[in-house]
C-alpha cells in the first residue's frame, strides 16, 4: 500500500485549499526586517542604482518611513549609516551625535514599538574602508575590537534594541556584552553576523554602504565562501559569548548553511538575504525574465524552509504586500 498506484502523492496538491492544508512552510511578515540607509543633509531621498525600491534616507524623512513601516506591520529595521565624515579610525562610528545614534532616537520617538537594530561595524566610516582599524598594513583584530564595542554602547545609548556586529574580528561579541552590561545596557541584545562570508553578491551594497575598501579585500576577516563546518564554530564562539541570535549572510548561496547551524543550534537564527540577491531578481525582472513576486516569495520561503526563523530583505517592503493577501 505504500508505493504507486495506491500512493498517489499528487492528492496533496489538487486544490490550492489543500495545497494550503499540507503547506510545511510559510513565510509572514512577522518574519521580515527590513534594512534602512541614513545620510546627511535634509530632504534626501534617493533611489540607490543598483538597489530597485532602496533608498538613502536623510533622518528627517525616517518618521514617514517608519509610519509606513509600522503600516505594514514590518516588526523590526536594521540601520545602516553614512557618516558625514571619515577617518582611519572611524571615529564618526563611535560619536553619540552621530548618523545612526541620531536616528535610532528618531525612529523610537516616531514609532516605539518598531524593533531598531543596527549594524556595529566601521567599514562605512572609515577612509580606508575596512571594517577595522589598520596597524601595519592589516586590520588589527584587538584595538578594531574596542572600537566596535564602543560603537555598541552608542547605539545602545541612543535606544537601539538589538545591535549587530558585522565586522567578523574574533572576541567582538564578548567585548560587545560586556561594555553592554557594563554600562547599564543589559537588555539591549545582540544578533551578531556569525557567519559572514567574503561574497560577491555584496557588490549593490557597497554602493548604497559607501564601503568598498580602498584596498586589498575583506578576505582575512570573513568567511570563506568554501567552509560551511568553520561556520559552525564560529557560531558556536559567538553563541559561548553571548550573541542572543545568530545570522548568516548571504542567504542564497548558504542554505547548507542555514540548515546546519538550525540543526545544531537552537539559537534564533537570522538569514541575510544580500543586495545581490535582490539585484538578480529584480534585473531580471525588467527585462521580463522572471515573475518578480514569485521568485521573490519563493526565495524567503527557500530561506525559511532551510531554518531561518528571520529573514532580512531589501524586499521586506513588497513582501509585507504581498503576503498580506
Ligand atoms: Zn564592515
Amino acid at each position: 500500500m505504500s508505493s504507486f498506484p495506491e500512493m498517489r502523492l499528487r492528492r496533496l496538491r489538487r486544490t490550492e485549499s489543500l495545497r494550503r492544508l499540507f503547506r510545511e512552510t510559510r513565510v509572514t511578515v512577522d518574519d521580515l526586517i527590513l534594512p534602512l540607509f541614513v545620510v546627511p543633509g535634509q530632504n534626501v531621498k534617493q533611489e540607490i542604482d543598483s538597489m530597485p525600491g532602496t533608498f538613502h534616507l536623510s533622518i528627517d524623512q525616517l518618521p514617514r518611513e517608519a509610519e509606513e513601516i509600522a503600516r505594514l506591520c514590518i516588526p523590526a529595521v536594521l540601520l545602516f549609516g553614512l557618516p558625514e565624515n571619515k577617518d582611519e579610525l572611524g571615529t564618526a562610528a563611535y560619536d553619540s551625535g552621530g548618523i545612526v545614534q541620531r536616528a535610532v532616537c528618531e525612529l523610537k520617538r516616531q514609532v516605539p514599538d518598531l524593533v531598531v537594530i543596527t549594524d556595529v561595524c566601521l567599514c562605512q566610516y572609515t577612509s580606508h574602508g575596512h571594517c577595522g582599524v589598520i596597524e601595519n598594513g592589516r586590520v588589527d583584530n584587538d584595538k578594531s575590537v574596542a572600537l566596535l564595542a564602543r560603537t555598541a554602547v552608542t547605539h545602545a545609548e541612543a535606544g537601539a534594541d538589538i545591535v549587530a556586529p558585522s565586522d567578523m574580528m574574533d572576541g567582538r561579541v564578548g567585548a560587545i556584552r560586556e561594555a553592554l552590561d557594563d554600562s547599564g545596557l543589559s537588555d539591549v541584545m545582540i544578533i551578531s553576523y556569525a557567519a559572514k562570508y567574503a561574497s560577491a553578491f555584496y557588490g549593490p551594497f557597497r554602493e548604497a554602504a559607501d564601503s568598498a575598501p580602498q584596498f586589498g579585500d575583506r578576505l582575512s576577516y570573513q568567511m570563506d565562501p568554501a567552509n560551511a563546518r568553520e561556520a559552525i564554530r564560529e557560531i558556536e564562539l559567538d553563541i559561548l559569548e553571548g550573541a542572543d541570535a545568530v545570522m548568516v549572510k548571504p542567504a542564497l548561496c548558504y542554505l547548507d548553511v542555514i540548515k546546519i547551524a538550525r540543526d545544531s543550534f537552537s539559537h534564533p537564527l537570522a538569514a541575510y538575504s544580500v543586495s545581490g540577491e535582490l539585484a538578480m531578481i529584480k534585473a531580471a525582472a525588467q527585462k521580463g525574465w522572471l515573475d518578480e513576486r514569485r521568485a521573490t516569495l519563493e526565495l524567503l520561503t527557500a530561506l525559511k524552509r532551510a531554518g531561518a526563523d528571520m529573514i532580512v530583505t531589501y524586499a521586506a517592503r513588497e513582501a509585507a504586500r504581498w503576503l498580506r493577501v
